[in-house]
């Protein structure tokens, strides 16, 4: 087994172990997905070990499902302005049977993940808005809830404008919300709105 094989094999167990555990596709391990799956398929077929065909094959499988689920779900995103989004995530905050807890993010995409959790239950909500920041909105509701003085939201813009996106995990304290940030799994980059005075 020669070099080039060597370094195949690593690298396909690599990203393979990766694409396992973090699921979803990010630009940079699609492309290193598809590069070590490509090698590892010539290499099998071709003049390098049989057996690296079947790590390609399984690392290329993942990556085109996780490709077609993102897919998916970005068509199904509803699509809609910032003001009734954050009218609802407002009342339902305030109501005693609304949410316990709120995670906000603002996805590289550009979408707004609303992770939310009741009493007896939790969804997974996002929604793309319709010329309206997302980053203004998550900023908004977190102002509102936590407090424009929160430590949280100071953190989170300091660390978005340094490049690093997070998520704000609001949870109910007492009468208010408190606020945390928390790291993101996929792709730390943050999303740069366009036309947006504040975040453009
Ligand atoms: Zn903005």
């Amino acid at each position: 087994m020669g070099v080039l094989d060597i370094v195949v094999t690593v690298g396909l167990i690599a990203v393979l172990l990766r694409a396992l555990v973090r699921r979803g596709p990010t630009p940079g391990p699609l492309l290193l997905a598809v590069v070590f799956g490509g090698l590892g398929l010539w290499r099998g077929f071709g003049p390098g070990p049989g057996w690296l065909l079947w790590p390609a094959v399984v690392l290329l499988t993942v990556t085109a499902v996780d490709v077609v689920i993102a897919a998916r779900l970005f068509a199904r995103m509803p699509r809609t302005e910032s003001g009734p989004v954050k009218a609802e995530l407002l009342a339902d905050c305030r109501s005693d049977d609304g949410r316990q807890q709120l995670t906000l993010a603002v996805a590289p995409g550009g979408a707004v993940m609303m992770d939310g959790v009741w009493r007896d239950t939790a969804r997974r909500d996002a929604v793309m808005l319709t010329g309206d920041c997302p980053v203004c909105l998550v900023e908004e509701v977190t102002a509102e809830l936590a407090g424009p003085d929160s430590k949280a939201l100071a953190a989170y813009r300091r660390d978005r404008d340094a490049g690093t996106n997070r998520l704000i995990v609001l949870r109910r304290r007492g009468d208010g919300w408190a606020a945390d940030l928390e790291p993101v799994r996929a792709s730390p980059r943050p999303f740069r709105p366009v036309g947006c005075p504040v975040h453009g």
